[in-house]
């Protein structure tokens, strides 16, 4: 029997399951040649509770989601964390940034009234997660990857070296040369530095690296002018929830 696979959303734009359907046909038959999708609410109207892996997009942002996610927890064997949002809090954290009533004023006006919030966090803050898939969206080589691991009882292989690796093998001139402020130094790799090979530079939507090098880090940001200050600044994009912009 092959493994029920099910895929659910909380707080977030839903992005990496889209991003997940921009598999390519052959990838996608591939993927339902070897497991059962039994709840994809962007694929499919089906639903089923019984299923063995859950992929969890999305931070928790109400207090609602804690019964919901903790009984997706008590259901699948195994749990995965897809997305940012999901694996370090993502870009809904920034709202942790404001009294909760303040942000819910901002985003519903008048209306603010019939909504309710918690500061929004990963949902590794409320139950075990065994695996991460990292990025904002998620770049769908590593969701197949995650998958044949799993159904060979491995655990994933995900890159625990800085972006800055995969920059160097694409060859791509350096974003601080370019005058702009990059975190691929301290973010961890995976996504074959898309942002910066197409001209950008790295805001750490993978997190931050298993043991990032601080001391390299205040180097090359004191060989540009620039401050440890300046770089959590735009690591709390992604990595609020995170000690290392505390
Ligand atoms: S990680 Fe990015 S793409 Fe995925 S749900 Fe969050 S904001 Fe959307
Ligand atoms: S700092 Fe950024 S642009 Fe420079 S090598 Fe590292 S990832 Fe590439
Ligand atoms: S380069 Fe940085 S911001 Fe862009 S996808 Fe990779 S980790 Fe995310």
């Amino acid at each position: 029997m092959k493994p029920r696979v099910a895929f659910f959303e909380f707080s977030s734009c839903e992005g990496c399951q889209l991003d997940a359907l921009n598999l390519t046909p052959e990838e996608l038959l591939d993927l339902v040649g070897v497991v059962d999708i039994v709840n994809f609410r962007e694929a499919m109207s089906e639903r089923s509770e019984d299923y063995d892996i859950a992929f969890v997009e999305g931070s928790v942002t109400r207090e609602a989601e804690i019964p919901r996610l903790q009984g997706i927890r008590k259901q699948a064997k195994v749990l995965v964390a897809f997305g940012a949002c999901a694996s370090i809090g993502g870009v809904n954290c920034l709202k942790n940034h404001m009294p909760m009533d303040e942000a819910l004023k901002i985003v519903y006006g008048k209306d603010a009234k019939y909504y309710d919030t918690i500061p929004a966090r990963p949902i590794n803050a409320v139950v075990r997660v065994d695996n991460y898939i990292h990025g904002c969206p998620p770049v769908t080589s590593e969701l197949l990857k995650v998958v044949k691991a799993l159904l060979l009882g491995k655990k994933p292989d995900i890159p625990s070296y800085p972006v800055c690796v995969e920059c160097k093998m694409a060859g791509n001139v350096c974003a601080f040369e370019r005058a702009m402020f990059c975190l691929g130094p301290v973010t961890r790799a995976g996504c074959s530095a898309v942002c910066v090979t197409s001209g950008r530079y790295c805001w750490g939507c993978r997190g931050l690296v298993d043991e990032p090098n601080l001391e390299s880090e205040k180097e090359i940001l004191q060989k540009y002018g620039l401050t440890i200050e300046q770089a959590k600044e735009r690591f709390k994009m992604y990595n609020t929830y995170s000690e290392v912009t505390k």
